[in-house]
């Protein structure tokens, strides 16, 4: 992984000139915020591990990446999945489907419990969507080169922002950067959200800012003004954003920057995944298009 790969450009966006930080250039096969929380494994000598366990969704960001990495490593991957619709069985696409090529072994088991998950001594078990204290050591690396720019620069007062899943990559952010990290829930609302961090950082001072949004969404759901600021990211800066993700993350970043003028410059961070898109176009497509 190489900084040089994940520049900082400018983009306008809505009539506001904003940084992004182009993690989803990070490397063609492992990039956006899953190669940053993944870093650590990537790495750093395993001594006798041989195989991971993790669990999630089948078309998750993170299910591709830990695909990569046990490529890379030679390690076995053992992903446990709730449920894989049928639709997805017969028509593999996305994050699925490449995860399989890369050789995961993807177990569906509605039953799957990681608390009661007996590790064998050569394996580890890696929480869903890596939330884990491990992850800290490749954002602290992002928090760098985040300062590193900065200071080059003569940044002084910045607001970074980026949408939260699990929150770990907002958080590990935080906690080493000295400029202010905002994030919005995408997954569970907000107060789900400030459990995650306190799982992970008992110290308030260290949790992002949460902003809150005027309408609740529900993480996965279509929502008309995702694909519309999708298509518009696409138009105006030709640059393709998540579609489960940034779309929440840019409107959160405008509602905010609307209700607290302010002279400080802005950062957003492209966290990558866009081969998850594969799966959620065609859905925006039907529902939308004509
Ligand atoms: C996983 C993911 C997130 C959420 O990251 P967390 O660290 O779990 O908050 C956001 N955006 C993209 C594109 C992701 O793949």
């Amino acid at each position: 992984m190489n900084y040089i790969n994940s520049p900082i450009e400018k983009i306008k966006f809505r009539n506001t000139d904003i940084y992004l930080k182009r993690d989803d250039l990070l490397d063609k096969d492992f990039s956006g915020n899953k190669a940053r929380k993944f870093y650590y494994y990537l790495i750093n000598d395993l001594e006798n591990i041989e195989k991971i366990i993790s669990f999630g969704s089948a078309q998750a960001n993170s299910l591709y990446s830990l695909s990569v990495l046990g490529k890379i490593r030679n390690l076995d991957i053992d992903f446990y999945v709730n449920h894989i619709s049928s639709y997805l069985k017969e028509n593999p696409h996305g994050n699925y489907k490449a995860a399989l090529e890369n050789g995961v072994n993807i177990i569906e088991d509605e039953n799957f419990d990681f608390e009661k998950y007996e590790l064998k001594k050569n394996e580890i078990l890696i929480e869903e969507g890596a939330r884990v204290q491990e992850a800290q050591f490749g954002i602290k690396v992002l928090a760098q080169e985040i300062d590193a720019w900065a200071k080059k620069n003569d940044i002084k007062n910045l607001k970074i922002f980026l949408p939260s899943g699990t929150g770990t990559t907002a958080l590990f952010l935080q906690k080493n950067l000295e400029f202010e990290v905002l994030t919005v829930a995408c997954v569970g609302g907000s107060e789900y959200l400030k459990k995650q961090f306190f799982h992970l950082e008992s110290e308030e001072k260290y949790h992002p800012k949460i902003v809150e949004m005027p309408k609740k969404y529900h993480f996965g759901k279509l929502y008309k003004e995702f694909y519309e600021i999708y298509n518009e990211l696409l138009e105006t800066t030709k640059i393709e954003f998540d579609l489960l993700y940034d779309p929440l993350g840019f409107l959160s970043m405008q509602n905010y920057l609307e209700m607290n003028e302010n002279s400080d410059e802005v950062l957003y961070i492209h966290q990558g995944g866009i081969l998850g898109n594969e799966s959620m176009k065609p859905r925006y497509e039907r529902k939308f298009n004509k």
